[in-house]
């Protein structure tokens, strides 16, 4: 059976908050495996994200991970962070590096008060404490990376530093995926790499969010929301086919876990996990 993950956000606004707090119990019922809450790059929504894991974990009965990323801040900080989750029983974290600031330019010059890569990070925190440690992955390479090779072997580094399993990037075109698992396989990669999927809430939005990735929009997906800018109605039920027709081939191919990037919403994500539980 397919199993499955939440991702969410904590709220920067009043509006925003209501629609995770009313999301969250109808997402909930679906009853995850996990959910997880993201982290401003460098620390910015640190309060705000240990405000929702706190809060959804008092909510809800489901395992909530925090995400945590390195960059900007020194060894020591991260640290007293991790024994501070550790004691709040926040206990699984998605190890990440963050998003490159302007004042830093990539790879990092070492500083040892600094960890440089991923990797370290993920040894540093396991080093504080026995916590579950997911990871990021790039079907179609990191942005920063010279090639898919290169950006495969950083992932593996990853998980030989411990991490329980890898999250990817969204992608559309579910043959990517297929074509990761089998690169990853050849160098010996055997950690589990969850397939990250995104509803399509906003098909603009989305494609400006992809460009930053680097993340394909295939021709056919472009001509599925052709002419869809002010139909919010059609626009939504092609998301939801689409997202259906990803996870159902994903199953069917017996992928244990998908992740999905909810953005805190329970529309189109609540149904395709729905058709999972039925149809497992
Ligand atoms: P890394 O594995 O650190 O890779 C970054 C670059 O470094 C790649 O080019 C890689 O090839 C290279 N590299 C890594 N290790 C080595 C090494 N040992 N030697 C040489 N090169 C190396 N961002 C946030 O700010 N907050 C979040 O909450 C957040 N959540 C995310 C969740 C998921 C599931 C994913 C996939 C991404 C998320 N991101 C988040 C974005 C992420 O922070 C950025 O994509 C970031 O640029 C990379 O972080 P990483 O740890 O995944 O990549």
């Amino acid at each position: 059976m397919t199993t499955f993950s939440f991702e969410f956000f904590p709220p920067k606004s009043d509006k925003m908050a209501d629609q995770l707090w009313s999301a969250l119990p109808t997402l909930a019922k679906c009853n995850p495996a996990f959910m997880t809450v993201t982290y401003g790059a460098g620390g910015s929504t640190r309060e705000a994200t240990l405000e929702t894991v706190m809060r959804m974990q008092k909510e809800t009965k489901i395992p909530i991970a925090m995400h945590l990323t390195y960059l900007s801040t020194p060894i020591h900080t991260l640290n007293q962070l991790a024994d501070d989750l550790w004691e709040k029983e926040i206990t699984h974290i998605v190890a990440l590096r963050g998003d490159m600031p302007d004042t830093l330019s990539w790879p990092l010059d070492t500083d040892q008060n600094y960890f440089q890569y991923t990797s370290d990070f993920v040894e540093g925190l396991l080093s504080r404490h026995p916590f579950e440690i997911s990871v990021g992955a790039y079907p179609e390479k990191h942005p920063d990376s010279p090639s898919l090779q290169a950006d495969l072997i950083a992932l593996k580094k990853k998980c030989d530093a411990g991490a329980t399993r890898a999250i990817t990037q969204f992608f559309f075109d579910n043959s990517i995926y297929y074509k990761f698992l089998e690169e990853a396989q050849k160098i010996g990669l055997s950690t589990p790499i969850v397939p990250g999927l995104l509803p399509i809430h906003d098909f603009t939005a989305m494609k400006k969010f992809a460009a930053r990735c680097h993340t394909t929009i295939p021709n056919w997906l472009e001509d599925k929301f052709s002419g869809l800018e002010d139909k919010p109605e059609d626009a939504q039920k092609v998301a939801q086919e689409i997202l259906n027709t990803q996870v159902e081939c994903l199953s069917k191919n017996d992928v244990p876990h998908i992740h999905f990037y909810t953005l805190n919403k329970s529309q189109i994500t609540v149904e395709s996990c729905q058709k999972l539980i039925k149809h497992p």
